[in-house]
């Protein structure tokens, strides 16, 4: 095999992303290795000395990607490993039938759900340990949905709404992570700021707008989630499908008809459930539906072969870099059979801030029926399909080399 290391310690954890280590192979954890002091070249480099960490993000160092259909042209998947379609699953109002029994269901199944939670109201507070624990130490993403769901009288409660929860979110991940999170504004709320002070205060707290969501329709929510939801993601997009695109739900409340939610619930015959969230009672989903819809996306195989289920900000993180990449073929002295590629930016995307895996496809010799692809001292999963080396790798983390045999 000509793979031909010259590694560095250092880096190889330090991204502090919701996706550290994580391989396109099985989309799970810690399946990359990280090569440390034990590389080819003996212990002890910083990641100065080896330079296999700082490779520019921007910039024209290095050849131009090679034309499509020559080895080493390598471009971005539509979407991350591969995968035909992106689904999002978002709740907003941070209900206690979502605490109770959403957020354990999702992490039960390993899925990330996406929470636009309001922090400072009393049923936030009535579930801290949730909200601010449980979910974040388990993949799940938060994101803001305004402290108290009020809308602002002027600029000074605009930023309060907005920068404090922003915060709290902050607060509970690892101070590493990259602060870009998902923002949505409350509905049926007024906000008495002009459009260039709440543009302003998005870009400063680093908050992405929910542009488009699908929704939950009461009426949706009766019976059949899973196969409507499965046929929309097959379904093409002129027809209102969302196949080759991204898929975005979300839900309101969530109810146990026959547990003990009748405190915060109300479930009747003619419309399944409402659950009072932030003064309005909103259509919720029945607990029994809901789980048929998780277990579906977990075990149906057209879904798990080609859904990519994940977070609204890591979606809209992949999706921002994907349109933006482009490849820098660096010349490798070691061997004609190593290619060495960069990943640059070409809008100048921060890298701290875009801190996604994209996942990359690269033809390959002829003659590769395996591959290595290696990022700043780290082996990432890689696969050779139909001619193609494809494989996970992140901006501003290196050049990625890749062998094979
Ligand atoms: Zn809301």
């Amino acid at each position: 095999m000509a793979v031909a290391l010259t590694l560095g310690g250092g880096c190889g954890d330090d991204d502090g992303g919701d996706n550290a280590n994580q391989s396109w192979l099985d989309g799970g954890q810690g399946d990359a290795a990280t090569l440390g002091d034990g590389g080819v070249d003996g212990g002890g480099q910083t990641d100065a000395q080896s330079g296999d960490c700082d490779s520019p993000t921007s910039g024209e160092v290095g050849e131009p990607n090679p034309a499509q259909g020559q080895v080493g042209h390598t471009e971005a998947a539509h979407w991350r490993f591969n995968r035909f379609a992106a689904l999002t699953i978002s709740f907003d109002d941070s209900t206690p039938g979502q605490a109770n029994h959403g957020v354990p269901a999702m992490i039960a199944r390993g899925l990330t759900g996406t929470w636009f939670v309001n922090p400072g109201t009393d049923p936030y507070q009535a579930y801290l340990d949730v909200w601010e624990v449980d979910a974040p130490q388990n993949g799940q993403e938060l994101a803001n949905h305004s402290m108290h769901h009020s809308g602002a009288a002027d600029y000074a409660e605009a930023e309060a709404e907005i920068g404090d929860a922003a915060q709290v979110i902050w607060s509970v991940y690892p101070p590493e992570r990259s602060r870009l999170h998902g923002f949505n504004n409350g509905g049926g709320t007024d906000w008495n700021v002009t459009a260039s002070e709440y543009e302003t205060l998005l870009d400063q707290y680093h908050c992405v707008e929910r542009l488009h969501s699908t929704g939950i329709a009461s009426a949706t929510l009766a019976a059949d989630l899973f196969p409507q939801i499965r046929d929309r993601l097959m379904l093409d997009p002129s027809a209102g499908g969302w196949a080759d695109g991204w898929g975005l739900i979300h839900f309101h409340g969530l109810c146990d008809p026959v547990g003990n939610d009748n405190g915060h619930c109300i479930c009747t015959t003619a419309n399944p459930c409402e659950e009072w969230g932030e003064g309005v009672l909103s259509a919720a989903v029945e607990l029994g539906e809901f789980t048929t819809f998780l277990d579906g996306l977990v075990t149906d195989n057209w879904v798990v072969d080609n859904v990519w289920i994940d977070g609204f900000i890591a979606v809209y993180k992949y999706q921002q870099l994907r349109d933006d990449a482009s490849f820098l073929f660096v010349p490798l002295p070691q061997n004609e059979d190593e290619l060495a590629i960069r990943l640059v930016s070409t809008q100048g995307l921060d890298p701290t801030l875009y801190d996604e895996e994209l996942t990359l496809i690269t033809n390959a010799p002829p003659t590769w029926t395996t591959c290595v692809a290696v990022q700043c001292g780290q082996i990432l999963a890689c696969e050779v399909v139909d001619g193609s080396a494809v494989y996970g790798a992140r901006l501003g983390h290196g050049d990625i080399s890749l062998s094979g045999n």
